[in-house]
């Protein structure tokens, strides 16, 4: 109905329409409901579509009321999603009836954000569980807020044909709530229900039927309640669960899985069930509540568990269920099962039934299965929180393919990461995406995973790698991947992209010290390096500083050797090497054959390689002062060193810092001194582990002091260990220094390739030929 405005013009004078262009999170997040909700109550024509640079509308309406809509969309897009981008232009009136929901436009370049696979919501529960629901007890229950994506979509835009939930053709009642306004199922593309949707099955593993639909789940119970090794088909792959009580379950599963030492994790019915097996901070409840749902490292209570679920760690990898599908499991058996990732050893994840039939033969009892095809397997992600924030060890289900955003990081720009924990990651302009964690390329599988990602992530946004970033170890699988995209090529000193990455996820000041201490990585003058103080600066870097070097024998078995690293230390300082304690230690972890063999390869340099690396240092503690020789996993024994610490105990290890014509060296000499008297004294391993830890904090202060920069980034896989990470940031901020850490991104070699791209876009990176 015409009316006036206050100064008497009419309405119609002051009607816009605008088109705008959105980017950012805005498919499968409920976007245009939101859209449609607020041009509703705006009163505002026109209409909203998906396109495949995120999403497209055109509101009509007067000016104020249009200028309303677009500031809301900008704060209040719904949970998950997110508005990288809003760009608007003016469009002729259409005087246009009502509000609509367009059909996606397909074609031209996708820029589009794919989501990670989200934990099932608070609603969906209730329903889950609700009786009187139609959907009571359905294991795929899902809404716009929840439930797979990533795991689903095969193409882009995100709409239900480009899934693999196009095989289920969606029955009346849920294609009317599919296409309600009002619903909160609104175009949620994996909608399903017990008539229309997957339906899950317990097999034996011959893959014969043993219950179908609604009882498949309480047999499944039954079989876990009975020690029986159960797989199950989720969201990103298989995992095998047995009861985590069972003691005999738990050794069956290890050595059919043949996984000896290696931590599992475990799924928790609830949460108060996680509070009986750990100490829970509210960072922590947080984390294991939040929607991406990762296994957390918590600090385990004695006691409820099998003891070989997590031998000689003081931590336990916690989970909640996460889908409907494990929501109902869990209820059914009500205790807490080891659910391990479903594969052999270090191979990836198993993702369908008929694999699945194969590689369980042996090792399942029964599998609970669905017909809900995966269509890219992902792991579950591992965190831990330090310095109360969370930690990605492992970027996977619920973190990945969430964007990042990388000011400069150039578009088709793809970056190999490194060799182990390898992932890749793509550049699109503003942004790069970390894709989910691989694997060691040790492994044939895991570089046929990543060859698999490195297609699929080109074929899924629609862009052809114009450039290849890559390491510049030469021996990396995954600089060998990248030469065979056929495209130029731009090499990333390992730790400069480590460095890169922490500086530019946390949109730190330019120039600033990054801390990266780390296992290994190629250095520029082909040593190992891994214990590097880094000054970088748009365009440049400068290694101000290092580890004192010691010489590695053995390559890399020495990663799992912690004798090693310890005789290398113990060569480069003759006199340190013949103290008491040294001498019985020596006598002690090697044959006396075995260690003049050691001892004439470090003297005539066969098989030994120089390096600065934190990582081996530590190995190389833990083996002197703790007697933990060797890691059967990797990085297990500095895993073992820092839980053993006691922070009680007072005193520090001495490093040193002396002055070089390549800049600084930490010198350690002096940390194995204190080290000999302390065994002297018998003193405790936990006093030992402990003095170590808070002397290399210090160190890092010594260092940060020496360069003088109000910035300090951390990064590597060193900077997983809570004790240093805690310890360095409370003696950093008490002399005035703002320190940088991970948040998104893993410290360690998970997050090297999206450290590789920021390394790029920073300028520091190098043109192979
Ligand atoms: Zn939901
Ligand atoms: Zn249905
Ligand atoms: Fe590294």
């Amino acid at each position: 109905m015409p009316f006036q405005g206050a100064r008497g013009r009419k309405v119609a004078d002051r009607k816009r329409r605008i088109r705008a262009f959105v980017r950012g999170g805005v498919q499968g997040v409920g976007f245009r409901p939101f859209v449609y909700d607020l041009a509703v109550r705006y009163g505002l024509n026109g209409y909203v579509l998906n396109s495949p640079d995120g999403a497209e509308l055109e509101i009509e309406g007067r000016a104020e009321d249009v200028a309303a809509l677009l500031s809301d969309l900008q704060q209040g897009v719904p949970f998950p999603g997110f508005v990288s981008s809003l760009r608007t232009e003016t469009v002729p009136l259409q005087h246009s009836d009502g509000f609509e929901i367009r059909e996606s436009r397909e074609g031209g370049t996708v820029s589009a954000v794919v989501l990670p696979d989200i934990a099932t919501c608070p609603l969906c529960i209730a329903e889950l569980l609700d009786p009187n629901d139609r959907r009571f007890r359905y294991p795929f229950i899902n809404c716009t807020h929840c439930g797979p994506r990533y795991t689903i979509i095969e193409a882009l835009p995100y709409d239900r044909p480009n899934t693999s939930m196009a095989g289920f053709p969606m029955c009346p009642e849920c294609l009317r709530e599919y296409e309600d306004p009002r619903d909160r199922r609104f175009h949620a593309q994996p909608i399903a229900c017990p008539k229309c949707g997957p339906q899950v099955e317990l097999w034996n593993p011959n893959g014969d039927v043993l219950a179908p639909a609604q009882t498949a789940i309480p047999a499944a119970a039954r079989v876990l309640s009975e020690g029986g090794i159960l797989a199950v088909k989720g969201i990103g792959g298989f995992h095998l669960f047995v009861d985590a009580r069972n003691e005999d379950a738990v050794q069956r599963l290890r050595s059919r899985k043949r996984r000896e030492a290696k931590p599992l994790a475990v799924m928790v019915p609830d949460l108060s069930t996680a509070s009986a097996l750990a100490e829970i901070s509210r960072e922590e409840e947080d984390l294991l509540t939040g929607y991406e749902a990762p296994i957390v490292l918590l600090k385990r209570r004695p006691g409820g568990l099998a003891e070989s679920v997590a031998p000689d760690l003081r931590d336990l990898g916690l989970m909640l269920p996460y889908s409907p599908l494990h929501h109902l499991l869990m209820r059914d058996c009500g205790f807490p099962v080891v659910a391990t990732s479903g594969n052999l050893s270090d191979e990836p994840i198993c993702s369908d039934e008929t694999s699945a039939l194969d590689t369980f033969r042996d090792i399942a009892d029964a599998l609970l299965v669905h017909d809900r095809p995966i269509v890219r397997s992902i792991d579950d992600s591992v965190a831990r929180v330090i310095d109360r924030h969370p930690v990605l060890y492992r970027r996977a289900r619920g973190y990945a393919p969430m964007p990042t955003p990388l000011p400069g990081g150039n578009r088709g720009f793809l970056a190999v990461g490194g060799h182990l924990k390898n992932t890749i990651a793509l550049g699109l302009g503003d942004s790069a995406v970390l894709f989910p964690h691989v694997g060691d390329l040790e492994h044939p599988g895991s570089r046929a995973r990543a060859a698999g990602h490195v297609a699929d992530v080109q074929a899924l946004y629609r862009e052809q790698a114009n450039t290849a970033v890559c390491d510049l170890h030469p021996d990396y699988a995954s600089t060998a991947s990248a030469l065979q995209l056929g495209v130029p090529m731009i090499g990333v000193q390992h730790h400069v992209a480590h460095a890169a990455g922490v500086l530019v996820e946390t949109e730190s000041p330019l120039p600033s010290l990054a801390v990266v201490f780390d296992g290994t990585g190629y250095g520029l003058d082909r040593s190992i390096w891994g214990g590097e103080f880094l000054r970088v600066d748009e365009g440049g870097f400068e290694r101000v500083g290092h580890l004192r070097r010691f010489p590695l024998v053995g390559g890399d078995a020495a990663a799992r050797d912690g004798r090693r690293p310890a005789l290398g230390l113990l060569s480069e300082v003759p006199s340190v090497a013949e103290l008491p304690a040294f001498r019985a230690w020596l006598e002690t972890a090697f044959r006396p054959d075995r260690l003049a063999l050691l001892r004439s390869a470090i003297a005539s340099g066969t098989n030994v390689v120089g390096t600065s690396s934190a990582g081996r240092l530590f190995d190389a503690v833990a083996a002197l002062g703790a007697g933990l020789l060797h890691s059967r996993y990797e990085s297990e024994a500095a895993m073992r060193f820092e839980a053993l610490a006691n922070p009680r105990s007072e005193g520090e290890y001495r490093f040193v810092l002396r002055e070089r014509d390549d800049g600084f060296e930490v010198d350690w000499q002096p940390v194995l001194e204190d080290l000999a008297q302390d065994l002297d004294r018998r003193s405790d391993p936990s006093a030992i582990s402990a003095r170590f830890h808070r002397g290399l904090a210090q160190s890092i202060v010594a260092a940060a002091r020496r360069v003088g920069l109000p910035c300090v980034a951390l990064s590597g896989g060193c900077f997983q260990n809570r004790l240093l990470v805690e310890e360095a940031c409370r003696l950093l901020r008490g002399v005035g220094f703002e320190v940088r850490l991970h948040r998104r991104i893993p410290p360690n070699d998970g997050g090297l390739a999206f450290g590789q791209l920021a390394a790029v876009a920073l300028g520091l990176g190098q043109r192979c030929a």
